[in-house]
């Protein structure tokens, strides 16, 4: 391996991602940001230019382009290639990866554009052809999707015999400020708040309207807070990774200045994914939408507050029952102060970080397959939970995201 990293996407999670890689240079001594617009490729660039010694490069690319994707990366000769742009990219990516034989990392499940609907099937259908090329991918290396599976897998390594309930709490507790805005990409963002929430029990999905389940829960540095129940797409993994659980649900905190912001934009029709003619133009109106809220990005210096993410899971250790708590706290402004976004791009951009690296060192399964620090991790597609924790679980407390353990943690009913 040569230290050499493409990041495709220029967004919130890659200003994170690329300023924490830039610290890194140890590991990473070449860096290339490519994007569709590549003005905010040369901003970051120049931005960190001078408090980096790898160096860096940047691009302009189609990533919806598998051919343009092959050009850049035959050109550049990544060992990895990281994806930061957005969930309708990874197919296409995965494919240039796939024809380059360079290792893949993403933060979220390929969604098509047309259908606001994500699974991993379509992703994990590259395993095998993966294999075949030596090549490894890491689906979803963020925070949830990506620490709350290393989390499980640390649960599971250290802790229990079996896990059988699981709930991943994502409290944000940050104010920005404006009545409406969303963290992230907004188009995701929404896509993902106004479909049906579903958990999964005794081996069945059961399904919910939005928002129909809420709870409250009383969060570290944060207060109480009222959560719903969610998808999520690790309850898919996680389901089918973690050996004996009988339930795993997701839990989302929202104000309720936002639900009732968004419930008003769906009674509208401003969320929908299903294309209008205006003006002569077809138009879609989840994406005319995001054009008019404040771009995630803005929204980092205005964002006081702090972030809780963990699971807690319920599971048996020598056939005694035990219950633990595993969960980060992080600071908007800090995050801020230290890389220029706020916690949300923060919390993604890290672990997508530590992925990458991991994979480039070598990174070895849980099953005891090793990698080695020539070839990277082994090969086939993998979520991160399929790997050994304890590496990523140390890099999470030197690279910006320290983790807290409970053991006697107040359950969720
Ligand atoms: P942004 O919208 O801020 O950034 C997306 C970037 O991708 C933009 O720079 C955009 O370009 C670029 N892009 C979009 N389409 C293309 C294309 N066809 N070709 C090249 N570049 C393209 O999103 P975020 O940074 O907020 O999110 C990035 C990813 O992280 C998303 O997939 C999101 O779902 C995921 N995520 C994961 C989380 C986790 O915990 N696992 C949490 C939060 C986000 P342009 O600048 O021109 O618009």
């Amino acid at each position: 391996m040569n230290g050499k990293l493409l990041i495709i996407g220029a967004g919130g999670v890659a200003s994170a991602e690329f300023a924490k890689c830039c610290q890194n240079s140890k590991v990473f001594k070449e860096i290339m940001l490519a994007s569709r617009t590549k003005e905010k490729c040369d901003a970051l660039a120049a931005k960190w230019a001078d408090k980096t010694d790898a160096k860096l490069f940047t691009e302009q690319v189609d990533a919806d382009n598998t051919a343009e994707l092959i050009a850049l990366i035959e050109r550049f000769k990544p060992d990895v290639v990281l994806n930061l742009a957005l969930p309708y990219q990874d197919l296409t990516i995965m494919d240039a990866c796939l024809a380059t034989k360079t290792h893949y990392v993403d933060t979220a499940n390929y969604e098509p554009l047309d259908t606001a609907k994500f699974e991993y099937k379509w992703q994990w259908d590259y395993h095998d052809r993966y294999k075949e090329a030596g090549i490894t991918a890491l689906l979803g290396s963020g925070f949830d999707p990506g620490v709350t599976g290393v989390f499980c897998a640390y649960a599971m390594k250290h802790y229990f015999d079996e896990i059988h309930y699981i709930d991943i709490l994502d409290c944000n507790g940050g104010d920005h400020g404006y009545p409406f805005a969303t963290n992230f990409n907004p188009e995701i963002n929404i896509r993902e708040v106004s479909a049906n929430g579903r958990y999964w029990e005794n081996g069945k999905w059961i399904e919910t309207a939005p928002m129909e389940i809420k709870r409250e829960y009383d969060f570290e540095e944060v207060g109480k807070k009222d959560m719903y129940l969610l998808y999520h797409e690790e309850l898919e993994s996680l389901a089918k990774n973690i050996k004996g659980l009988k339930r795993i649900r997701f839990f989302m905190t929202f104000g309720q200045s936002y639900l009732t912001h968004l419930q008003c934009l769906e009674n509208v029709g401003m969320t929908s994914i299903k294309p209008i003619e205006y003006e002569g133009k077809q138009i879609v109106p989840i994406q005319f939408l995001k054009a008019v809220l404040p771009d995630p990005a803005s929204l980092g210096p205005r964002t006081k507050g702090k972030t809780n993410i963990g699971c807690i899971m319920q599971g048996v250790k020598d056939g005694k029952p035990l219950n633990y708590y595993v969960y980060n706290i992080c600071d908007h402004e800090e995050c801020y102060k230290e890389v220029g976004t706020q916690a949300i791009s923060y919390t993604t951009g890290v672990p997508a970080m530590i992925g990458a690296m991991l994979i480039m060192q070598g990174w070895g399964l849980n099953s005891g397959e090793a990698g080695t620090a020539a070839a990277g991790s082994p090969a086939g597609v993998f979520n991160t939970e399929d790997f050994d924790p304890d590496p990523f679980m140390d890099a999470l407390n030197k690279w910006g995201l320290p983790w807290k353990e409970c053991f006697e943690p107040v359950l969720v009913e």
